[in-house]
């Protein structure tokens, strides 16, 4: 396999007026292959990063803290760059690394800058859906804004609009500019309200950067202070740190940030009722993302120790599964005082590509992103560390890979409880329908997927791996109790296709 993806060329996306054009049909509609699948887990959501620092290259910084944020969307990426008087947006389909160029980003001029990268949960990946999403305000200037999260309540906020929008931020963005007598930050506390569901925002005019979080904290937003005195906003603090900024604290739930020349303030919107996404702390951040007082490394050691403490088996050896597995793994090898090793290699490359797989290739299905490691696996009995079952396909694959290079026995233990709900607030999982802990015992998953024994922590479990308590969280995806009520699953499926034929997308 290749280790260079193909480079799209990245469409020219600025207006004269600073605003963002379409890009070349081909560019538009080419979307990428998708291999990701074959590891199953649930998908990444968005990443939103913004900057306000005078002297600085802003847009080269935006650039570094969406590296940093890439395992969280990888379908697109963009950057808003504002230096007082014109806002520019550029922004293409693809990796950071492939949207950005040294050329692109010198063009992107200014002080203050925000950025997106994009993974589409309900399909429309595509340009125009790509952020940030520029709009004209009604007061003859400009916004664009970066979203992470999913609304719940597009059919009403579409009806409230009275005007077609693709996706949930763009019609938040649509929101934001109608009001014509009052500033961003005011638009924001006005408008915001009015949001339902999850959304961790920046967004971006002329002068000020806003960053706005929904009142239940469902997914991170942190604030960063720069040496020079200039203040960065990312999704985790993981960003921050690469472009050499202190994580000072969260944007709270319910509170919008505003940073310019006088510094930044914050206000409320919304009282705060705390209800942060569990599975940011198994899956979904860098395990250097710190939040609530505690580390994601540390938390995924201790979920591993946990699944030792639960489910202790008699075997010869620990392997992660590649990479959310290894922490965990790595603790449950400490605390049952076995050996830990690789026994599983990823690989890095592949996940999304342009190259059509053939067939034949297709039929290796999990061979394409991971292989096992003979020298470790052949005649030893595994404890193999996961993070999470959706549909039990990717499972079932892995443990035939792992018993056809001789494995003894194969003893799964799983770092989530079984997902048994979908997500309205982001995260790509699959429909209930294909959620195989929905239906199935943890027997009948054993059995399915073939492996001989099989563990999910504990939801008790899980929370004390965490710095949180267990009012403080969303565990929706396995308790089926969502704290942001959502229309039923029928309706909530014709609200994704509120926007006629094109469907909305999550981000
Ligand atoms: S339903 Fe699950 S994945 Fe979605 S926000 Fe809640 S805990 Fe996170």
């Amino acid at each position: 396999m290749s280790d260079h993806l193909p480079c799209r060329s990245a469409a020219s996306s600025n207006a004269p007026d600073g605003s963002a054009t379409a890009a070349t049909p081909a560019a538009a509609d080419l979307a990428p292959t998708d291999l990701s699948g074959y590891a199953e887990g649930p998908r990444e959501e968005c990443g939103v990063f913004g900057i306000y620092a005078p002297g600085e290259d802003v847009a080269t910084l935006t650039y570094f803290g969406l590296y940093a944020l890439q395992h969280r969307g990888q379908e697109s990426a963009g950057i808003a760059v504002s230096d007082g008087r014109r806002l520019v947006v550029h922004k293409d389909m693809g990796l950071v690394n492939q949207v950005f160029s040294e050329t692109s980003l010198a063009a992107l001029e200014g002080h203050l800058a925000i950025g997106h990268c994009r993974y589409s949960t309900t399909g429309a990946s595509s340009w125009v859906n790509a952020q940030p999403m520029y709009r004209e305000t009604s007061a003859g200037g400009g916004l664009a804004l970066g979203h992470n999260g999913n609304l719940v309540n597009t059919a009403e906020l579409a009806r409230e609009l009275d005007q077609p929008a693709s996706t949930d931020s763009e019609l938040m963005a649509a929101l934001l500019a109608r009001d014509v007598d009052v500033s961003l930050e005011e638009a924001i506390v006005r408008t915001a309200p009015l949001f339902t569901g999850a959304y961790s925002v920046v967004v971006i005019d002329e002068d000020r950067i806003h960053a706005f979080r929904d009142p239940h904290g469902v997914h991170p937003l942190q604030i960063g202070r720069l040496p020079n005195g200039g203040w960065v906003v990312a999704s985790e603090s993981s960003a921050l740190e690469i472009v050499g900024a202190v994580l000072v604290r969260d944007v709270e739930p319910g509170e919008v940030i505003t940073i310019d020349e006088n510094g930044l303030r914050g206000q409320r919107f919304a009282p705060a009722t705390t209800h942060y996404c569990l599975f940011e702390w198994v899956y979904l951040a860098r395990p250097d993302h710190r939040q609530d007082g505690g580390s994601v490394l540390y938390a995924r050691r201790n979920m591993g120790r946990q699944l030792a403490r639960e489910a202790p088996v008699d075997a010869d050896i620990v392997i992660p599964v590649p990479e959310a597995g290894r922490d965990a793994a790595a603790g449950y090898a400490a605390e049952a005082g076995l050996p830990f090793a690789d026994g599983l290699v990823k690989n890095r490359y592949v996940g999304r590509t342009f190259i059509q797989p053939t067939q034949s290739l297709r039929q290796l299905g999990i061979r394409l992103k991971l292989s096992p490691v003979r020298e470790v696996v052949e005649g030893r009995r595994l404890v193999v560390v996961d993070d999470s079952i959706v549909r039990g396909n990717t499972s079932r694959q892995l443990v035939e890979m792992l018993r056809s290079v001789g494995a003894a026995e194969v003893h799964l233990r799983i770092t989530a409880p079984p997902i048994a709900h979908p997500c309205y607030y982001g995260i790509d999982m699959a429909s209930r329908a294909e959620l195989i802990g929905a239906d199935l015992a943890v027997e009948e998953i054993r059995e399915f997927i073939g492996c001989d024994s099989l563990h999910y922590i504990t939801l008790d479990g899980l929370i004390g791996a965490t710095p949180n308590e267990r009012d403080g969280l969303c565990t929706a995806c396995f308790t089926g109790e969502y704290p942001i009520p959502v229309p039923g699953e029928h309706e909530q499926l014709a609200q994704i296709k509120f926007d006629f034929d094109t469907p909305a997308s999550a981000t």
